[in-house]
């Protein structure tokens, strides 16, 4: 099949990518020309576990190719998926006018049938307005379908190739057909395509997410509870992820959300609900307690420092989470505010964020190169994201590196027992503090 992807950001080339794998010819469109010059010189813009395998061997073949032109990019394809941004507006609901643009723009450059597939977080009625900007200029028969996505950043390509489920919202047969066969591939381990309507399929993405951030929201409620009443979050995690209607996943306490997704979708679909005279009153919990818990770890750094003028901090983690390069919305940015605003000065090391954190903040901050440059005679080390390379690391030469032997760790990543043996100083979420 031949498919056009409009916007290849993290959704646009993965999703790319892997419909190439499959057999299908891609183009991908972006208004962003260095980096539409940059892939098509291979170079990949983002952190992707796994994507420059499939993308090398597919440019290779010719059935993955890149455009800024929409006319060029959409030529003959009989899907087109929108993958564009759904930034937050001033008011917190979901920005369409860069869907809605690229709608507008579609209508007259349709030469003949095809399926736009709606792939970005929109709220319910995106579609029909897509619909309408497209049939205001188009002379030819289409359909507009809801295909919201569920890829995690960092498992990205397992999740496309692997889903757990595919939402598709239609009420076309002939775009049910389409998608139904685009999609087959994905789904022959039985894992189903769940058609439905338009508007369902638009609210599943923000209940799915919403949903999920509420998990994260709870657990740290019940973190700083149990700091307040001697528990261990950890062993309390245990006991209630082995009850089957709990499920053990998502309930790991830590410093907060972040990434593109989650505080966003909150907030669209706590806007959505005012919009529809509906007060959902968790959701708005759930953004209080998480705005809160970014800045959990430095608050705990300032009451064991005080004034943090001239101390030297050192940061493990900057990426919204492990295995990506993304730091939207990241905890580390609200984290580093914090520390600069303080008149400290930090050192910090991420495996794959650092190039991203340096057009944040320049020269502002120290970037390293490894773990342990960033602890050289730092007062404090605050671990952000639970990147695996940080889970076993060699304790006697974070002794030598740090100034004063003192860990916050925001994703609970040592026993506390190890941290006293080791003599550390170790603050950690939800659990006893270690005092040496
Ligand atoms: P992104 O910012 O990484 O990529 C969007 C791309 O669209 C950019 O490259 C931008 O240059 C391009 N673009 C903007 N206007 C354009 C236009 N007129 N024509 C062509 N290209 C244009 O965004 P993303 O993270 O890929 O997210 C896209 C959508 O998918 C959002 O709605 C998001 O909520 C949703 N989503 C994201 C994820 C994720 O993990 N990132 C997961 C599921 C769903």
């Amino acid at each position: 099949m031949k498919i056009a992807v409009i916007g290849t950001g993290y959704v646009g080339l993965v999703t790319g990518t892997c419909f190439s794998e499959l057999g299908n010819h891609v183009t991908c469109v972006d208004i962003d020309e260095e980096k539409i010059k940059n892939l098509k010189k291979r170079k990949i813009p983002i952190y992707e576990p796994g994507l420059d395998v499939l993308f090398e061997r597919n440019v290779n073949h010719g059935r993955l190719t890149f455009t800024t032109k929409l006319d060029k990019g959409i030529s003959g394809a009989k899907v087109i998926f929108l993958a564009l941004p759904t930034p937050p507006g001033e008011d917190g609901s979901a920005d369409l006018q860069y869907v809605l643009k690229v709608a507008e723009d579609l209508g007259p450059l349709l030469e003949d049938y095809a399926v736009i597939v709606d792939k970005s977080t929109v709220p319910v009625g995106t579609a029909e307005k897509v619909r309408a900007k497209i049939a205001a200029n188009a002379n030819v028969e289409f359909d507009v379908v809801s295909n919201p996505e569920f890829l995690r950043e960092g498992v990205a390509v397992e999740d496309f190739m692997k889903p757990d489920r595919v939402v598709v919202g239609t009420s076309s047969i002939k775009a049910t057909s389409i998608m139904d066969a685009l999609y087959a591939p994905l789904v022959r381990q039985g894992n189903p395509i769940i058609f439905m309507d338009e508007g369902s399929a638009e609210l599943t993405k923000y209940a799915a997410n919403s949903f999920l951030a509420t998990k994260i929201s709870f657990m740290n409620e019940i973190a700083n509870l149990c700091e307040k009443l001697g528990a261990n979050v950890d062993d309390v995690r245990k006991g209630i992820g082995t009850d089957s209607r709990i499920g053990r996943r998502f309930l790991f306490a830590g410093i907060g959300y972040g990434g593109s997704c989650f505080p966003k979708d909150v907030q669209a679909l706590s806007k959505s609900s005012i919009d529809a005279d509906y007060d959902f009153k968790i959701l708005n919990s759930v953004m209080e307690v998480n705005q809160k818990q970014k800045l959990k770890l430095f608050y705990k750094l300032q009451d064991y420092l005080g004034n943090l003028e001239d101390k030297t901090i050192a940061i493990w983690g900057l990426a919204f989470k492990p295995y990506t390069d993304d730091i939207r919305e990241a905890p580390s940015l609200y984290n580093i505010d914090e520390l600069l605003k303080s008149g400290a000065n930090v050192q910090a090391y991420d495996p794959e964020a650092t190039e991203k954190i340096k057009e944040i903040y320049g020269d502002k901050i120290k970037l390293c190169d490894d773990e342990y440059e960033a602890l050289q005679d730092a007062d404090a080390l605050l671990i952000i994201t639970e990147w695996p390379v940080f889970r076993q690391p060699d304790f006697d030469l974070m002794c030598k590196k740090l100034k004063q032997k003192v860990i916050f760790d925001g994703r609970n990543l040592y026993p506390t027992d190890q941290m006293k043996e080791l003599g550390f100083e170790y603050i950690s979420i939800g659990r006893k503090e270690i005092h040496a």
